[in-house]
């Protein structure tokens, strides 16, 4: 596809897009459980005015952008304060929770081999938390030893206690964890990271702005997970989630400066100027920073605590409603407004379709030696007026699965995919694209029947899997 030769003008090239987006999920009807957080419609007008006053203003050189040094001051400080961070912490605005963990382990990373000589680091990373830790451990040369977690869906502390050796940079918990939104032991993490004098990063991505709130309203009861903890030396904090900031809105916070140092890149090497960044990006769009200021000095701490009361009031009643559904099952303990459900007799990657078929986006997850498969819910305030017609709606595709002619069975496909890995051999992974006639999806069109794919991916062991995720993705990017 060829540049066009002559340029639209501004109604068509409009149009053109408008044209484009019309299969996308329509997230603000309510039917969509991840991806998108909003505030409502006044407060993502107040974010986009912000963000388009900075759209074109380049956070690269504070110096010459002060307006943009102060705002990022700003909410680094907002977010600092909300996880008690004292006067010593620092921190920094990024694009996202990834960019976050990756610049703590990057800095863990460094950190070691700067005061102990550690040239083959390592990182304790339980197995519920984000997959941010694995690309930062491919990214970055740093080995992740993963630990099980505990049949509550927690990282289990015994087993990370065995993890670590002399080269051990780092312990991870989450706060909650993406997958069932349940709380790790932070502290006791803590006092582990404590004994072996290494650090201790707390992925708050999703919890940081949410939990503390929370902490502070009399009808929740929230465990300690930021800095007041004994040990923990980073926390991730993305303001995308629940902080309702627009995409590219994330903030690392560390203990302190000492610490932090070893983020910071800079060079005078090239022929260039005198090059440095705190974060990862270089050249970046002020908007994302200033349509957080916005939304943070918007909503305030009461806009924050009422939209909480809106969500976890809506967060109840499908606990219950979920629950009262025949074999339906909420996993553990989750302690916001994330969470996941398993079913005792039916293929939940079938019920996840035929939600699809109904307008709803929920996400299948895999199971592993502790956790059946289920479906995560990230529950947001779009969602909240249509709780009812969810569980109404869940009910009857829960029934439809049931009584269905096509029902995909789980050992039945494990047999089948054990069968292929013997036969396909290192091909596996380029066999299974074919038959599942994944080798020509385009970007342009959304996949409604995941079932079988699910099913599948949940059979292979995770190597073949992930390689077959590699090459679908290789496809889907033309
Ligand atoms: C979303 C999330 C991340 C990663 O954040 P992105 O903003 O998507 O890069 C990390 N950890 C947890 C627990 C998350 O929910």
């Amino acid at each position: 596809m060829a540049i066009p030769e002559k340029g639209k003008n501004k109604e068509e090239v409009l149009r053109i897009l408008d044209d484009y987006k019309k299969d996308d999920v329509k997230w603000r009807e309510g039917k969509v459980f991840a991806y998108t957080f909003s505030a409502g419609l006044e407060a993502d007008e107040v974010i986009k005015e912000a963000y388009m006053k900075y759209l074109s203003e380049n956070g690269l050189d504070p110096t010459s952008f002060p307006s943009l040094a102060r705002i990022d001051t700003e909410v680094v400080r907002f977010v600092a304060d909300l996880l008690r961070g004292g006067p010593d912490a620092v921190g920094n605005f990024t694009s996202g929770g990834t960019e976050s963990i990756m610049l703590a382990i990057k800095t863990a990373r460094d950190r070691a081999a700067a005061e102990k000589g550690i040239t083959k680091p390592e990182m304790v990373v339980p197995q519920s938390a984000h997959s941010a830790f694995h690309k930062a451990a491919q990214y970055f040369g740093v080995k992740l030893v993963m630990t099980k977690c505990d049949d509550d869906f927690r990282a289990n502390v015994e087993a990370m206690r065995g993890a670590i050796n002399e080269n051990t940079v780092i312990l991870v918990g989450s706060a909650p964890s993406y997958a069932q939104g349940v709380m790790d032991p932070i502290p006791e993490i803590g006092q582990l990271a404590l004994e072996h004098d290494i650090l201790f990063h707390v992925d708050a991505c999703m919890g940081g702005i949410m939990l503390s709130f929370m902490r502070e309203m009399e009808e929740f009861d929230i465990p300690d997970f930021d800095f007041t903890v004994p040990g923990v030396t980073s926390v991730s904090a993305d303001l995308h989630k629940f902080g309702y900031a627009a995409k590219g809105a994330s903030v690392i916070v560390y203990k302190n400066k000492e610490i932090r140092e070893h983020q910071i890149f800079a060079t005078t090497a090239t022929t260039a100027y005198a090059m440095f960044n705190a974060t990862m990006l270089s050249s970046r769009s002020g908007g994302p920073m200033a349509g957080a200021w916005a939304i943070i000095n918007y909503l305030g701490r009461e806009g924050y605590e009422q939209i909480i009361r809106e969500v976890m009031d809506g967060v109840k009643r499908m606990y219950e409603g979920i629950n009262a559904i025949d074999g339906l099952y909420i996993l553990g303990k989750p302690i916001m407004s994330i969470f996941a459900f398993a079913s005792e007799d039916i293929n939940v990657f079938q019920l996840a379709d035929e939600m699809t078929k109904r307008g709803w986006h929920i996400q299948g997850q895999f199971s592993n030696e502790n956790t059946p498969h289920n479906i995560h819910l990230t529950f947001m305030r779009t969602n909240v007026p249509r709780v009812e017609e969810f569980l109404k709606d869940l009910k009857e595709c829960v029934e439809e699965v049931k009584s269905s002619d096509n029902k995909i069975d789980f050992e039945a496909v494990r047999e089948q995919v054990e069968n292929m890995l013997t036969t396909f051999g290192d091909d596996a992974a380029n066999q299974l694209l074919a038959i599942g006639g994944l080798e020509d999806t385009g970007t342009s069109s959304r996949i409604e029947e995941m079932a079988m794919i699910n099913t599948i991916m949940d059979a292979l062991p995770t190597d073949v899997s992930k390689e077959l995720l590699v090459k679908f993705v290789n496809n889907l990017y033309r």
